[in-house]
C-alpha cells in the first residue's frame, strides 16, 4: 500500500481497507455472506460494512492456523521470526498515519495523537524481535540411579485465539501478536465489532510482508458468534483476551472444553493517591490525563483519585480547571484533545453513571452532561467530568465507567488510604504521588495491583510486564513474562549409561 497524503487520508484509508476475513493468506467473504456496519463515533454515520464471521469461519481460520503451525511456523528458525517481527515494526512505522487514521475514524482517537499510538506498537514489535534468538531451555542436574542427561526446551503453545477490544486496537493486537509470533505460535485474531478496520489494514500489511499464509488469520464479527466460537474451539491451544471482566468470565467458562490456556487483561478501577507533600504542579497533568485520555476509555484509567485532606480543595479546583480547558471535538479536528465515546451504547452507559453520581450525592464540579452543540450534534461526546465529595460506597467510586469521569475522594491517613485503595474487586494499576521516598515504597508494597506508578502514571515500556491482580486479570502481557504465556516447557531425559 502507498503512504498517502494527510489531506486524502481520512477517506482513502477507509476505502482502501480490506473488509473481508483473512484466512490462510486470502481475503474471503464470511461463509454466511453477512456483513455488519462499523460507524464513526464523531458523526454517528456508517463508515463501512465488514464481514460478519461466524463459527464456520472460525473453523476455517483455525484449520489454516493449525496447518501453518505444523507445516511451517513451529519449526521456523529464530532468525526468521526475528526478521518477521522487525519487518512488522518497520511496516507499523511506515504506515502509522494510515493505521492511526483508521483508529481516528472508527473509534474516535484524536488525530493529533493517532500516529504516535501506532509508533508505540512498533516499539513492542521491535522489542519482541530481540527475544527470538534468546528463548532457550536449560540443562539441569538430576540424581537418577543410572546416568541420565536432562534438559528442557521451550516450545510454542500452538494455535492462539486473540480476542481484541476497541479502545486501542493496534496496540492490543501487537501486544498479543508479537509474543505469539516470536515464540512460534500461529494466530486467529478477532477484532472488536467497533474497531475492525485498523486490524484488517494491518492484515494486508502482513500479507505484503510475505508472512507465511495462515500464520495470522483475522475473523471479524460479533463477540457472541465469532468470539465465542474462538473461546470454545477445541483446536485452539490458548486464548488471549483483553476486554471487560464480564466477557473475560464467559471466555474462561467456554475455554474449559479443551482446557485451553487463557490469559485475561480485564477491567479496573485504579486508585491514584495524592499526598499533601506532592508538587501539585507536577501532579495535575498526569493524574488528570490518567482519567481523561482516550475519553477515559482506558483499562488502567486512574478514575478513583484519593487526595490528602490539606490539599483536597485545591486539587478539586485545579482538576476542574484542567477538565474545562480540554478541547472536546470531532476526532478529525487537529485541535481536539478529547474525542467521542466509541458508540451510542457506551455513551448511554457513561451517561447513566453521570446521573448516578449526582443522584447518590456526589458534588458535580464540572461536566456531567452530553455535549451536542454545533459539530458535536450527532456524535457521542461527553465532557471531562469531575465529581468531588465522592463516597467509597458509590458506584462511581467502585465500578468501571470507561468514560472521562474522575471521582475525587479525600483521605487523612496512609493506612486508611491503602485500605480504601485495596477495597475493590479490581487490581490493575495504581498511582502514588509523594516526595517521601519511604512512604512511596511502603504504599507501593501495600497496594494489590499489577502495576504501581510512583510520581508518574501510565508509563509503559515493552520490557515491563502489565496485567492485573484479582478480577483485573490472569497472566501478564509485555516483557519476558508474556513469553511464558505462549510457551510450553518440555523436559527431555536421555539415558547415557551403557
Ligand atoms: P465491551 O463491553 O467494552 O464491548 P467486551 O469485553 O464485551 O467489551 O469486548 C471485547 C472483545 O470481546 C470484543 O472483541 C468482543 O467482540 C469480544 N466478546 C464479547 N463477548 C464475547 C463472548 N461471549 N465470547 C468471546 N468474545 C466476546
Amino acid at each position: 500500500m502507498m503512504v498517502v497524503a494527510d489531506s486524502e487520508l481520512a477517506t482513502r484509508v477507509v476505502e482502501d481497507c480490506p473488509k473481508q476475513l483473512l484466512i490462510g493468506g486470502e481475503w474471503v467473504d464470511a461463509a454466511s455472506h453477512e456483513v455488519f456496519a462499523t460507524a464513526d463515533p464523531s458523526t454517528g454515520r456508517t463508515l463501512a460494512d465488514v464481514a460478519a464471521g461466524g463459527a464456520d469461519d472460525v473453523d476455517r481460520a483455525v484449520a489454516a492456523a493449525r496447518a501453518a503451525f505444523e507445516d511451517r511456523w513451529r519449526t521456523s528458525t529464530p532468525v526468521e521470526r526475528q526478521n518477521v517481527l522487525l519487518r512488522i515494526a518497520d511496516a507499523l512505522e511506515r504506515h502509522a498515519p494510515e493505521l492511526g487514521m483508521l483508529e481516528v475514524r472508527e473509534m474516535g482517537v484524536p488525530v493529533r495523537i493517532s500516529a504516535a499510538r501506532v509508533l508505540a506498537a512498533a516499539e513492542v514489535a521491535r522489542y519482541y524481535a530481540g527475544w527470538a534468538t534468546k528463548i532457550h531451555g536449560e540443562t539441569l542436574p538430576n540424581s537418577a540411579p543410572s546416568p541420565m542427561f536432562s534438559y528442557t526446551v521451550k516450545e510454542p503453545v500452538g494455535v492462539v485465539g486473540a480476542i481484541i477490544p476497541w479502545n486501542g486496537p493496534i496496540n492490543t493486537v501487537i501486544w498479543k501478536l508479537a509474543p505469539a509470533l516470536v515464540t512460534g505460535c500461529t494466530v486467529v485474531l478477532k477484532p472488536a465489532e467497533q474497531a475492525s478496520l485498523s486490524i484488517l489494514y494491518l492484515g494486508e500489511l502482513l500479507r505484503e510482508l510475505d508472512l507465511p499464509p495462515g500464520v495470522v488469520n483475522i475473523v471479524t464479527g460479533s463477540g457472541e458468534t465469532a468470539g465465542a466460537a474462538i473461546a470454545r474451539h477445541h483446536d485452539i491451544d490458548k486464548v488471549t483476551f483483553t476486554g471487560s471482566t464480564d466477557t473475560g468470565r464467559k471466555i474462561l467458562a467456554a475455554a474449559t472444553g479443551n482446557l485451553k490456556r487463557v490469559t485475561l487483561e480485564l477491567g479496573g478501577k485504579s486508585p491514584n493517591i495524592v499526598f499533601a507533600d506532592a508538587d501539585l504542579d507536577a501532579v495535575m497533568p498526569p493524574v488528570m490525563g490518567g482519567v481523561f485520555a482516550n475519553s477515559g476509555q482506558i483499562c488502567v484509567a486512574g478514575s478513583r483519585i484519593y487526595v490528602e485532606r490539606p490539599v483536597y480543595e485545591e486539587f478539586v479546583d485545579r482538576a476542574a480547571q484542567i477538565a474545562r480547558s480540554l478541547h472536546v471535538g470531532p476526532s478529525l479536528d487537529p485541535a481536539t484533545e478529547i474525542g467521542p465515546i466509541v458508540s451510542d451504547e457506551q455513551l448511554e452507559r457513561v451517561l447513566s453513571y453521570l446521573e448516578a453520581g449526582s443522584r447518590d450525592g456526589a458534588r458535580l464540579v464540572t461536566g456531567g452532561a452530553r455535549l451536542t452543540d454545533g459539530p458535536l450534534a450527532d456524535g457521542y461526546f461527553v465532557p471531562p467530568t469531575v465529581f468531588a465529595e465522592v463516597q467509597q460506597s458509590m458506584p462511581i467510586a467502585r465500578e468501571e465507567i470507561f468514560g472521562p469521569v474522575a471521582s475525587v475522594l479525600p483521605f487523612d491517613e496512609v493506612d486508611e488510604v491503602i485500605a480504601r485503595a485495596n477495597d475493590s474487586p479490581y487490581g490493575l494499576g495504581a498511582g502514588v504521588w509523594t516526595r517521601d521516598v519511604g512512604r512511596a515504597h511502603y504504599v507501593a508494597g501495600a497496594i494489590r495491583s499489577g502495576t504501581v506508578w510512583v510520581n508518574s502514571y501510565r508509563t509503559f515500556d515493552p520490557a515491563m510486564p502489565f496485567g492485573g491482580y484479582k478480577m483485573s486479570g490472569w497472566g501478564r502481557e509485555l516483557g519476558s513474562e508474556s513469553l511464558k504465556e505462549f510457551l510450553n516447557v518440555k523436559a527431555v531425559w536421555i539415558a547415557t549409561g551403557a
